[in-house]
């Protein structure tokens, strides 16, 4: 099937990507923890530009780019080198910032996601460092604040930028190759993305090969989608009114769901880049190697992996693999339990309600939920009430066993259930006579009664199977 795109949808992403669980900032020794922090306390003279200092590049920023380089299947340029982009703003305390030109420590990439039409590449064009500039606070909306405060704690953070070639041709496709970059950067204990901002897209849209347009500083997954779709949108009805489109910035107000002009794009010109003086050329050619060979096992070959080693669907791999740390949750459950039964348990059970209540994976640890599992392979609960388990582990704590005992889950003995299968079946000598003349249902009947008999707490298939016994005898 080919994939229709009449309306020729073409998005490209910049994606910039704060390198937060590097221990420190770019050019100085400042924490880069400072979410948590008091606003302008995790900083120095050298990250708030004052006169006299000069920039120390640190390693792992590097190391880190190169690792991001490796995992998008793209090459790393050995000798690379820094720029000054200079421009005018209150939250850049040197008036520039610090960013990669003509050779960016990666270039020609790719990502696999899935589109619309089955697997999709999209191409990275190039990916490379700079800083971040400090924050700027706006009272009330961007384009009629009052007033504006300025938070220098992020001031220096490392940053990767990365540029997609305009693959993507919706809204969905951008979505899902940030969801999937995210996973990959992930694994790569690169960034901690769950912290606010430290995931950002620029998203360059634009509809019947006509004029691009920029939407800045998107800072949620779900809000890409939104200002994506808003922004094909507002094109179309540009054109079909017979305006004409203008390139320029745009940015997307997440409150109200519009994109708004910022100002008329830029070009490279106006930032008159220069080769940053106080930093000398960059050759990174010792260190690729052994970077390679460190590097983790990422998304796309451990779903692999799952579904050869451990049979198990591919859906559940895929699942399984979005988050490292579900992998690892499942690898550890299936190490005690039937594969299988392990991915349907964590991929199915455990997510669903680990998503419905918001949580996060370490809510939940793998004895558990073998605890669980076996409880009811061995039929000694449920499996209703493997899972009535589970909820209250996450809603009130406490260990399986201890739930059980305190819920009175235990199933009911096997000749429990023998018992209250004979007295079913002599009490209702009706439903015996129905199914007797072949109405089926009528056997739902009498197993409801065994099950009310062991108030929920007997196999339901077991129940049925000593029904049928005792209907045989008569
Ligand atoms: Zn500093
Ligand atoms: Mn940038």
């Amino acid at each position: 099937m080919v994939y229709e795109n009449p309306d020729q949808v073409m998005v490209g992403l910049e994606v910039h990507v704060q390198l937060n669980k590097a221990a420190t900032k770019m050019f100085c020794g400042c924490t880069t923890h400072y979410t948590d922090k008091e606003t302008n306390t995790c900083l120095c003279p050298g990250c708030l530009a004052l006169p006299g200092t000069t920039p120390v590049l640190n390693e792992n920023s590097v190391n880190f780019a190169i690792k991001i380089g490796l995992a998008l299947n793209a090459e790393i340029e050995t000798e690379t080198d820094f720029y000054m982009k200079n421009y005018f703003y209150p939250d850049l305390g040197n008036g520039y910032q610090v960013t990669q030109f003509d050779k960016p420590i990666v270039k020609n990439g790719r990502i696999v996601i899935e589109g619309e039409d089955g697997e999709l590449t999209v191409r990275i064009r190039r990916a490379h460092m700079e800083d971040d500039p400090g924050k700027l606070a706006h009272i009330g909306t961007i384009d009629k604040s009052s007033g504006t405060l300025i938070d220098f704690n992020r001031s220096g953070m490392p940053l990767v930028e990365i540029v997609t070639e305009p693959d993507m041709r919706s809204a969905k496709e951008a979505r899902r190759f940030l969801d999937k970059l995210r996973s990959i950067l992930e694994y790569l204990d690169v960034v901690d993305g769950s912290l606010e901002g430290s995931i950002k897209a620029d998203a360059n849209v634009s509809v019947y090969r006509g004029t691009r347009v920029e939407v800045k500083n998107i800072s949620s997954h779900k809000a890409v989608e939104k200002a994506i779709n808003y922004e094909i949108m507002r094109q179309k009805d540009m054109i079909r009114k017979g305006n004409k489109l203008v390139q320029e910035t745009r940015h997307f107000d997440e409150d109200r769901n519009i994109t708004i002009s910022l100002r008329v794009k830029e070009t490279a010109d106006d930032y008159r880049y220069f080769p940053d003086f106080d930093l000398v050329p960059l050759d990174v050619s010792d260190r690729i190697e052994g970077i390679r060979a460190a590097m983790p096992e990422l998304p796309d070959a451990k779903r692999e992996r799952f579904v050869s080693q451990y049979s198990i669907s591919d859906a559940h791999a895929k699942g399984l693999t979005s988050e490292k740390a579900f992998a690892d949750l499942f690898e550890s459950v299936a190490q005690k339990i039937d594969p299988k039964t392990a991915a349907s348990w964590v991929a199915d059970v455990v997510k669903g309600e680990l998503n419905y209540r918001d949580l996060p994976v370490t809510s939940i640890n793998a004895p558990a939920i073998i605890e669980i599992v076996e409880m009811v392979a061995r039929k000694e609960i449920s499996e209703e009430s493997g899972i009535a388990v589970l909820r209250t582990l996450l809603d009130e704590g406490g260990t399986p066993k201890e739930i059980v005992a305190s819920k009175g889950l235990l199933m009911v003995e096997d000749n429990f259930i023998e018992t209250a299968a004979k007295e079913a079946v002599a009490e209702s000598p009706d439903a015996v006579a129905d199914y007797k003349a072949g109405t089926e249902k009528a056997l739902n009947f009498i197993v409801g009664k065994v099950m009310q008999k062991a108030k929920g707490k007997a196999d339901a298939r077991l129940a049925r199977e000593m029904v049928l016994k005792e209907l045989e005898k008569l």
